[in-house]
């Protein structure tokens, strides 16, 4: 962060300075967690559902604290000059909105049903080969996480990658308003956040509020295939730039080859090498791809930068090879992103049978149990060999499999616990069997995951 003062924040909130305090004290860093506080950084206090930062407002300026933004003096005396907000969360989005104003670095604005994550950092991948730059750390993609992804910006980037995410109508376009994004990306649009959202056409119409807040000379790379592409990309100023494997595309990603660790792909005629989970995030891989292209990078550079790319954890990441395949892909679910994780494991090179292990998929509110069901029938379908689901909805994947066809070649199992998910595996595995592992972080699926790890 570049250095600013007290008097700015200020100015930026709408703050009040309590009597006595200095407004042109200089801080280049905000701090959320007193444990975290390094010297000479304002320490924002702010209330969660589990602490209060003001609370530990004495112990942040014990450890530096140049300053505090509070709301109110609930802490008593305190030695440092203090700013009062009326709301320190939205303060604090106020104060990073007018911050990132301050910048030159190129925002890209990433948001999306699945994908947000990989897309970023593989944007990010690509161009740090040739300059520097930032990106959302984690998962840091609501208002509290936006706006500690803006204040993280310096003046040496070049550019930075944020990742925004939605639950509710009008959250994009409120970060929007304070990311102020040169470029949009759009990753896909499913059935994410559907409890939300309504329907996936409420969904194109929320995502479609980051397109909409970019300026003319910016630019909105989105799939072609998109559904409900015309409420997505209404009024949308900026140039559009559509992305998909079908011909009418703008740019036309193709799958060449997938052989269980890398892909290869054909991206307008060039050729792309990177380790993915599978052929699901070709989308993932070509946006960052025509990203990277906007800032002028040759191929070469850019499957330089993807080469610097690892997979990341839970999402796809192959954990052991050897007696069996184990892909860890418990970060999250949806019915999209599971979608995605069966085509992968179909396109998985495997010697013994395909396993899909299934936890919840959590926040589909009254379609969960007709997205349960056609998560089962189309995992079926694609041609998996064996399917164990795990907690409330495990009985509706197996309703939906045994529709698609009985077939004692391909058991279905209901589990209510992860316990009796090793149960099953433990009956089930043999060697050269590839087991992919998912579910709604809720669910926490990785303790399946670590069992795996460790059985032999
Ligand atoms: P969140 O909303 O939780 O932040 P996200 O949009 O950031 O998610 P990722 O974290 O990149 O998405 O991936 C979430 C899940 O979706 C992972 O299981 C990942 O393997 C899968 N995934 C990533 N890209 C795609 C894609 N293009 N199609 C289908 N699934 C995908
Ligand atoms: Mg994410």
């Amino acid at each position: 962060m570049e250095p600013v003062t007290l008097q700015d924040v200020a100015q930026a909130t709408g703050g009040v300075l309590v009597p006595g305090s200095a407004a042109s004290i200089e801080f280049s860093g905000v701090a959320l967690d007193s444990k975290e506080v390094r010297i000479g950084e304002i320490f924002w206090a702010i209330r969660g559902e589990r602490f209060d930062g003001h609370d530990f407002v004495h112990e942040a300026i014990a450890n530096g604290a140049r300053a505090i933004v509070a709301e109110d003096l609930s802490f008593g005396f305190c030695s440092v000059p203090v700013l009062i907000v009326q709301h320190s969360r939205s303060a604090l989005a106020d104060f990073a909105g007018w911050y990132r104003r301050l910048i030159d670095a190129v925002v890209i604005g990433v948001t999306g049903s699945v994908g947000k994550t990989t897309t970023r950092e593989l944007i990010h991948a690509a161009l740090s080969v040739k300059q520097s730059g930032t990106r959302s750390p984690q998962n840091f993609n609501n208002l509290l996480g936006v706006s500690r992804t803006l204040l993280s910006i310096s003046k040496r980037h070049r550019h930075a990658v944020v990742e925004m995410a939605t639950s509710s109508p009008r959250e994009i376009s409120t970060l929007s308003e304070i990311v102020s994004p040169d470029i949009g990306v759009v990753t896909s649009i499913g059935e994410a956040h559907i409890r939300g959202l309504k329907s996936v056409t409420g969904v194109a119409e929320e995502k479609g509020d980051l397109l909409r807040s970019l300026p003319k000379h910016g630019v909105a790379f989105v799939p072609s295939t998109a559904p409900a592409f015309d409420r997505l990309t209404a009024d949308v100023e900026a140039e559009l730039i559509t992305i998909g494997s079908n011909p009418s595309a703008d740019v036309v990603a193709r799958l060449v080859k997938f052989d269980g660790e890398r892909l290869i792909a054909n991206i307008e005629g060039s050729e792309v090498r990177i380790k993915v989970a599978g052929p699901h995030m070709l989308s993932d891989v070509a946006t960052a791809y025509c990203v990277a292209k906007r800032f002028g990078l040759s191929d070469e550079e850019i499957n330089h930068g993807f080469d610097s790319f690892t997979p990341l954890s839970g999402r796809g990441l192959t954990i052991r090879r050897k007696p069996w395949t184990v892909v860890d892909d418990t970060y999250n679910a949806n019915p999209t992103s599971v979608r995605g994780a069966i085509d992968g494991l179909i396109a998985r090179p495997c010697a013994g049978r395909r396993i899909l292990v299934i936890g919840d998929m959590l926040d589909l509110g009254e379609a969960s149990t007709v997205g349960h069901e056609s998560i089962g029938q189309y995992a079926k379908d694609q041609g998996l060999d064996v399917l164990i689901g795990c907690g409330r909805y495990a009985g509706h994947f197996a309703h939906g499999w045994r529709q698609a066809g009985m077939d004692a070649q391909c058991p279905v199992f209901v589990c209510d616990s992860a316990s009796e998910v090793f149960d099953v595996l433990r009956d089930e595995l043999t060697p050269g069997d590839v087991v992919w592992i998912k579910g709604s972080r809720e669910t926490r699926m990785e303790r399946v995951v670590e069992w795996l790890d460790d059985f032999n």
